[in-house]
């Protein structure tokens, strides 16, 4: 293979600018190998297109990560107004940041003989500096603030879905001095609404659109909007892509001469590309089905396989499932309830019988107006949140002897329930994942031994419904590597954990608690 010594002389002289020239003739992958787009073209578009934010999903295999490596030392040695740019690239924690650095990236950066010629020091792990005056620096997001005090123009945040939300923000604020600021986000996804899946609405959403070779019809694999799902385009049983209008197997060439279409062309300041299975040529349908074979969720075989953000379909909460009685909203009670809150900017508040009505959803100003709520509902046992505001918290368990009990997520093993008290205090830990999955099937249940809520003003509904969808279940690698399922915010979400408060609340009762 290789290329001709004159092609590469052509090349090379485009190379500083056009970012495909420079990647062929310059980069090298960690093994030593020059790049090569004949068999991912969708790669070639995503390394030139110039736009400063770039949103890219991605499944595994796609190399995204070598392709925006690339794109990032084309910037770093040709800027276009030859001022040296600083760079920060992230990975989710430092560890993470400090094997790619070690591994990968210097190793991209020994075979390249461009690079190895310019990186001032190839050992240096947290900070690569080139000659030309640029600085490349490398950091975790979950970890105390390191490069984050760095002013750069660029931005690049690898596996963004694993990653802190808070400290990308702060790092969002470094670019504010630069003259040419550049972020780049790219993420397998995870679920809907979430990390790179939020970002992706707001982009001109690039989706790889090719023609059937059987029927003519244009298409797309595994699209975001869903038009058609995965499971149309990929047939497990056969191994084999089929179009998802005919069911023709998918011949590979008409993917490769497809082309990227925005479905949102009116956002055309940000771009988004949308990189799935079908596309990378190691990801094969046999290798597909194998790996859906050896799945465990699969959710997560669709997220990083596949490439399109899904939930777990059995536990997923949606504003439908939610049921409303007739009765209102209450404020006062004249028999004892039970309640569960959440502190916040607003106190969010859920009270009710314990057995499956509920009868008063609040938020509320202040923890005065808890108080008055402990009141005139008559809460024997409130189980509150005891992280947020501790001394408030410990005040209205004072003042309301034995009928508060404050909770926190620290309980990691479930027994028999997902909560446990500790013994003589007024604490309950509680298992979040456990008590979150309870607390879904409750809401899903509704009137069937489920949870029902008080009829509410239209814009108070649409609120209570907005927070108890704002979390999706999924699966996350712990410390050893292993898949743990969790639960993802995705936005508000008070309301939830008060309801998972007042379930606690209700199962303390029905044991004997506040009684
Ligand atoms: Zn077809």
């Amino acid at each position: 293979m290789g290329l001709a010594n004159e092609a590469l002389r052509r090349l090379n002289l485009r190379a500083p600018t056009d970012e495909v020239a420079f990647a062929l003739v310059h980069m090298r992958t960690e093994r030593g190998v020059r790049l090569d787009f004949t068999q991912a073209p969708y790669l070639s578009a995503i390394l030139r297109d110039r736009r400063p934010t770039h949103c890219t999903i991605a499944c595994a295999q796609s190399r995204k990560t070598v392709t925006y490596v690339s794109k990032l030392f084309h910037l770093l040695r040709h800027p276009a107004d030859d001022t040296p740019r600083t760079a920060i690239y992230t990975f989710p924690t430092v560890a993470k940041a400090q094997e790619f650095s070690k591994a990968r990236l210097k190793r991209m950066i020994q075979a390249s003989p461009l690079l190895h010629e310019d990186v001032a020091d190839v050992d240096a792990v947290g900070v690569k500096t080139g000659r030309s005056g640029w600085a490349l620096y490398l950091d975790g997001t979950f970890s105390e603030l390191g490069a984050t005090s760095t002013p750069a123009d660029i931005l690049v945040h690898d596996e963004l879905n694993r990653s802190d939300p808070a400290t990308l923000q702060v790092y969002a604020s470094r670019l504010r001095a630069s003259h040419d600021p550049r972020r780049w986000l790219f993420s397998t996804p995870s679920v809907p609404r979430f990390g790179v899946s939020a970002l992706w609405e707001e982009t001109d959403q690039n989706e790889w659109v090719w023609q059937c070779g059987q029927c003519g019809r244009e298409q797309t694999f595994a699209p975001m909007d869903r038009h058609v799902t995965w499971r149309d385009g990929l047939d497990l049983q056969a191994e084999t892509f089929r179009c998802c209008h005919c069911a023709a197997p998918v011949d590979r060439a008409r993917v490769l001469s497809g082309r990227w279409v925005p479905q949102k062309p009116e956002n055309a300041h940000a771009a988004g590309y949308h990189i799935t299975a079908i596309m990378p040529p190691e990801s094969t349908a046999p290798r597909l089905a194998k790996a859906f074979g050896e799945a465990i969720q699969p959710e997560v075989f669709a997220q990083e396989q596949v490439g399109i953000d899904e939930v777990s379909g059995t536990q997923h909460v949606t504003a439908e499932m939610i049921r409303f009685g007739e009765w209102a909203n209450a404020l006062s009670a004249d028999r004892p309830l039970v309640g569960g809150l959440d502190p916040g900017g607003k106190h969010d508040f859920i009270a009710g019988d314990g057995k499956g009505k509920v009868l008063a959803v609040h938020r509320l100003g202040d923890w005065g107006a808890v108080a008055n709520a402990m009141s005139s509902l008559r809460i024997s046992v409130l189980v509150c949140d005891g992280a947020y505001d501790p001394s408030k918290a410990q005040e209205l368990a004072r003042q309301f002897s034995g009928r508060v009990f404050l909770a926190d997520y620290s309980l990691e093993t479930v027994g028999r329930r997902f909560w446990e008290h500790v013994h003589n205090q007024r604490r309950v830990r509680v298992h979040r994942t456990a008590g979150l999955d309870y607390c879904g099937r409750r809401i899903i249940q509704g009137g069937d031994g489920g949870d029902v809520f008080p009829a509410l003003p239209y814009e108070q509904e649409r609120e209570l419904k907005a927070h108890l969808t704002n979390m999706a279940r999924t699966s996350v690698d712990d410390a050893k590597g292993r898949p743990r399922p969790v639960w993802q915010k995705i936005g508000p979400d008070h309301l939830r954990h008060a309801h998972l408060y007042y379930t606690v609340a209700s199962e303390m009762t029905e044991i004997g608690f506040g009684g």
